[in-house]
Protein backbone atom coordinates (compact mmCIF):
# COMPACT_ATOMS: atom_id res chain seq x y z
CA UNK A 1 0.00 0.00 0.00
CA UNK A 2 1.33 3.88 -0.85
CA UNK A 3 2.05 5.43 2.04
CA UNK A 4 0.43 8.59 3.14
CA UNK A 5 2.11 11.97 3.07
CA UNK A 6 1.42 11.79 7.14
CA UNK A 7 3.26 8.15 7.52
CA UNK A 8 5.87 9.58 5.70
CA UNK A 9 6.06 12.10 8.29
CA UNK A 10 5.56 9.98 10.84
CA UNK A 11 8.34 8.01 9.29
CA UNK A 12 10.61 10.79 8.79
CA UNK A 13 10.91 10.33 4.92
CA UNK A 14 9.25 14.27 4.78
CA UNK A 15 10.02 17.05 6.82
CA UNK A 16 7.66 18.44 9.43
CA UNK A 17 7.79 21.50 12.01
CA UNK A 18 6.53 18.67 14.95
CA UNK A 19 4.86 20.57 17.58
CA UNK A 20 3.99 17.36 19.95
CA UNK A 21 5.02 13.04 19.72
CA UNK A 22 4.91 10.07 21.41
CA UNK A 23 4.86 6.53 20.92
CA UNK A 24 1.01 6.91 19.70
CA UNK A 25 0.42 10.37 18.43
CA UNK A 26 2.40 13.03 16.13
CA UNK A 27 1.20 17.14 16.20
CA UNK A 28 3.21 19.09 13.14
CA UNK A 29 2.16 22.69 11.67
CA UNK A 30 -0.15 22.36 8.48
CA UNK A 31 1.96 23.41 5.14
CA UNK A 32 -1.01 25.59 4.02
CA UNK A 33 -2.03 26.74 7.06
CA UNK A 34 -5.58 28.25 6.96
CA UNK A 35 -5.25 30.15 10.36
CA UNK A 36 -2.41 31.52 12.09
CA UNK A 37 -2.00 28.61 14.36
CA UNK A 38 -3.22 25.51 12.39
CA UNK A 39 -2.08 22.33 13.60
CA UNK A 40 -2.64 19.29 12.59
CA UNK A 41 -2.61 15.60 15.64
CA UNK A 42 -2.19 12.76 14.05
CA UNK A 43 -2.21 9.24 15.36
CA UNK A 44 0.56 7.23 14.09
CA UNK A 45 -1.87 4.29 13.73
CA UNK A 46 -2.77 4.53 10.36
CA UNK A 47 -7.32 4.65 10.69
CA UNK A 48 -8.10 6.07 7.04
CA UNK A 49 -10.94 8.46 8.36
CA UNK A 50 -13.92 8.43 11.32
CA UNK A 51 -15.72 6.02 9.19
CA UNK A 52 -12.78 3.59 9.94
CA UNK A 53 -12.47 3.83 13.78
CA UNK A 54 -13.38 1.14 15.91
CA UNK A 55 -13.82 0.48 19.58
CA UNK A 56 -10.48 -0.49 20.30
CA UNK A 57 -9.36 3.63 19.39
CA UNK A 58 -11.44 5.35 22.34
CA UNK A 59 -9.16 6.08 23.88
CA UNK A 60 -6.55 7.21 20.93
CA UNK A 61 -9.36 9.66 19.74
CA UNK A 62 -9.65 11.00 23.76
CA UNK A 63 -6.30 11.30 23.65
CA UNK A 64 -6.03 13.69 20.28
CA UNK A 65 -8.54 15.59 21.95
CA UNK A 66 -6.40 16.08 24.88
CA UNK A 67 -3.39 16.83 23.13
CA UNK A 68 -5.40 19.74 21.02
CA UNK A 69 -6.32 21.05 24.76
CA UNK A 70 -2.70 21.44 25.61
CA UNK A 71 -1.20 22.91 22.30
CA UNK A 72 -4.05 25.21 22.37
CA UNK A 73 -2.83 26.33 25.95
CA UNK A 74 0.66 26.00 24.52
CA UNK A 75 -0.12 28.76 21.58
CA UNK A 76 -2.47 30.92 23.42
CA UNK A 77 -5.42 30.28 21.61
CA UNK A 78 -7.16 28.56 24.23
CA UNK A 79 -9.07 31.54 25.91
CA UNK A 80 -10.07 33.84 22.85
CA UNK A 81 -11.27 30.35 21.59
CA UNK A 82 -10.58 27.64 18.67
CA UNK A 83 -11.86 25.06 16.39
CA UNK A 84 -11.10 21.24 15.58
CA UNK A 85 -12.18 19.57 12.66
CA UNK A 86 -11.84 16.11 11.07
CA UNK A 87 -13.24 16.03 7.73
CA UNK A 88 -13.97 13.21 6.28
CA UNK A 89 -14.17 12.03 2.67
CA UNK A 90 -15.23 14.26 -0.64
CA UNK A 91 -18.12 16.20 0.68
CA UNK A 92 -16.36 16.39 4.05
CA UNK A 93 -12.90 18.34 2.87
CA UNK A 94 -10.47 15.23 3.22
CA UNK A 95 -7.55 15.28 1.03
CA UNK A 96 -4.84 13.09 3.55
CA UNK A 97 -6.59 9.69 4.35
CA UNK A 98 -4.71 9.17 7.20
CA UNK A 99 -6.98 10.13 10.52
CA UNK A 100 -6.14 14.19 11.62
CA UNK A 101 -7.60 16.46 13.91
CA UNK A 102 -7.16 19.66 12.84
CA UNK A 103 -6.31 22.74 15.46
CA UNK A 104 -6.90 26.09 13.81
CA UNK A 105 -7.09 29.15 16.12
CA UNK A 106 -5.62 33.05 16.51
CA UNK A 107 -8.48 34.11 14.31
CA UNK A 108 -12.18 34.83 14.38
CA UNK A 109 -13.97 31.72 12.67
CA UNK A 110 -17.17 31.95 10.43
CA UNK A 111 -19.89 29.69 10.82
CA UNK A 112 -21.16 27.65 9.07
CA UNK A 113 -17.69 26.51 7.25
CA UNK A 114 -17.69 26.81 3.76
P1 LIG B 1 -7.71 17.38 5.09
O1 LIG B 1 -7.98 18.20 3.85
O2 LIG B 1 -7.45 15.93 4.70
O3 LIG B 1 -8.71 17.52 6.16
O4 LIG B 1 -6.38 17.97 5.69
C1 LIG B 1 -5.12 17.69 5.18
C2 LIG B 1 -4.21 18.82 5.60
O5 LIG B 1 -2.88 18.40 5.40
C3 LIG B 1 -4.41 20.10 4.78
O6 LIG B 1 -4.77 21.16 5.64
C4 LIG B 1 -3.05 20.30 4.11
O7 LIG B 1 -2.67 21.65 4.05
C5 LIG B 1 -2.11 19.49 4.99
N1 LIG B 1 -0.96 18.95 4.29
C6 LIG B 1 -0.96 18.35 3.07
N2 LIG B 1 0.29 17.95 2.76
C7 LIG B 1 1.08 18.29 3.80
C8 LIG B 1 2.49 18.14 4.05
O8 LIG B 1 3.25 17.59 3.27
N3 LIG B 1 2.94 18.63 5.24
C9 LIG B 1 2.12 19.23 6.16
N4 LIG B 1 2.67 19.66 7.29
N5 LIG B 1 0.78 19.38 5.94
C10 LIG B 1 0.29 18.92 4.78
Amino acid sequence: MTKTIFQKIIDRELPAEIVFEDEEIIAFWDITPAAPIHILIVPKKLITSINDIKDEDKKLIGKMFLIAKDLAKEYKINENGFRTVFNTNDDGGQTVYHLHLHLLGGRKMSWPPG
